[in-house]
């Protein structure tokens, strides 16, 4: 390795508009619009020669770690209290362009920006591309980071399989990756003084109060329960409506109950995904399984909307003699932001503001999150005019995103130019 005295000086790279064009072509589907930018495959390698390139085209030490994630560094890798940015470039299946490539390419473009001011970082910086963050082909999310911040074992990453059968450390091979040492990375999540991801916003809060940056409060806790009603399979025209005991009804009574207990909470509730047995269109159904997504900005009012959502399912179950059993497959607390380190964005963000920067909650998961268990961890919100997030319509301005390199720029240079 080239010791830091002998690298070049580091130098501004392409712009942010070039880098977007860059980027804009790789791994997009024709047909609908959208990207299948999965961990591993050849449209993600596309994506992380790209991020290489921005490194060594700034003169940026690179280095891959051993989860995949990718770094370039301004400054000593090996150094302490490191500043760091940046987020992921893959996708959920036909996702948007600004979810993760806009946090990457705003890191770049914010890196130069220091360069141009002449700003002279006393910590070490960096931007980071977290491999695998949706989970769209190994049906788990923030793999790279979870490995990493130890919240993912090495046996369960290796187990890991796709759609097609694949293992994840035979992906991450035949990639280019070498999968024996994956695991936790303490030493390097140690050297990290403060982690700031750039996001566009995936909802409509700053569209609301018209402001084209925010800051993240908390990762709203949220989880998911699987709803089982079962009843009696029979005939859909020959049982009396009064002999019946179909499940579909308490079913479609506890997706309308959830909705009206979400909008007395000011919480989100969702039937997303529903499988029915045996699924005959002259039958009446024997089961009903439903699965709920519910969000809130505080566990107080999730358990609030969870039972209610319960008792009515239950009621009306009773009422059609149908059974329920109810079992919550996965649940996530509520990840709040280091309050010193938000603290410390709002001060540098509002700087001559004549109103503070909104801090605001999101009801959809980060690497940030992850590593918030582990490193001071903060997140700025970009704008997005309709809200839409995970679909080819997800947008943000060309004047958010500069406002939001500027923002990202104001917060390195106050953080590692002290
Ligand atoms: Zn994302």
């Amino acid at each position: 390795m080239t010791p830091s005295s002998e690298r070049r000086q580091p130098v501004p790279g392409p712009s942010f508009p070039t880098m977007w064009k860059e980027l804009a072509g790789i791994g997009r589907d024709p047909a609908s619009g959208g990207y299948r930018r999965y961990a591993w495959t050849g449209a993600d390698t596309e994506c992380r020669a790209w991020f290489r390139e921005q490194a060594e085209s700034r003169g940026l030490a690179y280095e891959t770690d051993r989860n995949g994630n990718q770094w370039a560094w301004l400054g000593d890798p090996d150094g302490t209290d490191a500043v760091v940015t940046g987020s992921h470039l893959d996708s959920v299946p036909d996702g948007g362009a600004f979810d993760g490539p806009l946090g990457v390419v705003s890191s770049f473009a914010a890196v130069d920006e220091l360069l141009r001011r002449g700003a002279a970082p006393t910590r070490p910086l960096a931007v980071v591309n977290f491999g695998d963050e949706e989970g769209a082909r190994f049906g788990l999310a923030c793999v790279g980071s979870r490995l990493s911040a130890g919240q993912l074992t090495r046996d369960a990453a290796y187990a890991l399989r796709d759609g097609d059968g694949v293992a994840l450390p035979d992906a991450m091979e035949a990639a280019g990756h070498d999968p024996s040492a994956i695991g936790p990375d303490p030493g390097r999540l140690a050297r990290i003084g403060a982690f700031v991801e750039l996001h566009v916003e995936q909802g409509r809060a700053l569209d609301l109060t018209g402001d084209p940056v925010g800051v993240a409060s908390a990762i709203w806790p949220h989880g998911r329960w699987r709803y089982d009603f079962r009843g009696e399979a029979n005939h859909a025209g020959t049982t009396r409506l009064a002999d019946r005991r179909d499940p579909m009804l308490p079913y479609a009574e506890t997706v309308l109950a959830a909705r009206r207990a979400a909008e007395l909470a000011g919480a989100v509730a969702t039937f997303g995904k529903v499988a029915v047995e045996p699924n005959g269109v002259n039958a009446i159904p024997s089961l009903v399984r439903g699965w709920l997504d519910s969000r809130a900005a505080d566990q107080a009012t999730l358990d609030t909307v969870t039972a209610a959502v319960e008792a009515a399912a239950r009621e009306a179950a009773d009422r059609q003699g149908v059974d329920l059993a109810v079992v919550r497959e996965s649940f996530t607390p509520v990840v709040e932001f280091a309050h010193a380190l938000r603290d410390e964005l709002g001060r540098i963000l509002d700087r001559g503001g004549e109103r503070p920067v909104p801090v605001l909650g999101t009801g959809a998961g980060h690497d940030a999150g992850i590593l918030s268990a582990s490193v001071p961890t903060a997140m700025l919100f970009v704008r997005n005019p309709t809200g839409v997030s995970h679909s080819p319509a997800e947008s943000a301005t060309e004047d958010d995103c500069v406002a939001g390199v500027r923002a990202l720029a104001d917060v390195l240079e106050g953080l590692a130019c002290r």
